[in-house]
């Protein structure tokens, strides 16, 4: 998968994603990643990309034509008019759904904006999805264009040395991981549950679906809707809501 990014911080990104899991397999040839500078299109002789808003207000706003050039000469370049995803808190919120979407693509391109964002008519001429990371609003695109490319990678055959550790994560069926353990046995007077010691497959598949349910409900109970359980599990999840709401009434 090949990654483009417009920003007017590319050591910032490359900086990132050149690290630790991206950075290997960016090395591998698995993925590419490239910053192109928006700045490198500004026609102005001071390299100016932004100016005062029209109609008056605080900030600064991202001038359409650099932005627009940048994207056309990507185009060329590649021979190809990829998906350009726009950084913005304004856009659908991303989630492990929308990554696995994503991932199939074969190019993406993200649009970071910084100052108060960009001029609506390059977004117009440009964009094709808008996403946020969240109901917060940060300085620059560069940290969630970060965030999505991380994710999104992961998803690549190959990324990860284990390619089934990205299958039976949080979010795989709509439910959160089951708790992890490794060395040693005991720790600060707390076991390893008996079942992870024991080798036996299929028991520990159930406990830990199970684990994952108790979890869910637990953490992020606004999940389960859209959970994939078998009848086994339905019928576990329906036991647990019955002994919370036991509780809560007990409670009262
Ligand atoms: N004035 C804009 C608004 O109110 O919608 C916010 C601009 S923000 C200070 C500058 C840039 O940061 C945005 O153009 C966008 O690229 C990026 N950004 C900020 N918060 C974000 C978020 N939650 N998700 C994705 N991008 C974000």
């Amino acid at each position: 998968m090949n990654f483009h990014i417009l920003t007017l911080f590319p050591e910032m990104v490359m900086g990132g994603l050149n690290t630790s899991i991206t950075g290997r397999a960016i090395d591998k040839g698995l993925i590419s990643v490239e910053a192109i500078n928006i700045r490198d299109y500004s026609k102005d002789k001071h390299h100016h990309v932004d100016d005062a808003p029209y109609g008056g207000g605080a900030g600064m706003v991202m001038q359409p034509e650099p932005i627009y050039d940048a994207y056309e000469a990507l185009a060329a370049r590649t021979g190809k008019r990829p998906r350009v995803i726009y950084l913005t808190p304004q856009g659908q919120v991303f989630n492990q759904k929308i990554a696995e979407e994503l991932a199939k693509e074969e190019d993406l391109v993200f649009l970071c904006g910084h100052y108060e964002g960009i001029d609506e008519r390059a977004l117009e001429l440009v964009v094709t999805d808008y996403l946020s990371i969240g109901d917060y609003v940060l300085t620059g695109g560069e940290l969630p264009a970060m965030v999505m490319i991380d994710c999104i990678s992961r998803l690549v055959p190959g990324v990860l040395n284990n390619d089934v550790s990205a299958e039976f994560e949080s979010f795989h069926d709509n439910l959160l991981e089951y708790p992890q353990y490794t060395r040693p046995v005991v720790f600060m007077d707390k076991a390893v549950p008996d079942v992870l010691l024991t080798g036996h497959h299929k028991n520990i598949e159930t406990w830990r679906r199970q684990k994952s349910i108790e979890r869910t409900l637990e953490r992020r109970p606004d999940l389960l809707k859209d959970a994939v359980l078998d009848k086994k599990e339905k019928k576990y999840l329906e036991e647990l809501i019955r002994q919370k709401e036991e509780k809560e009434t007990k409670k009262l």
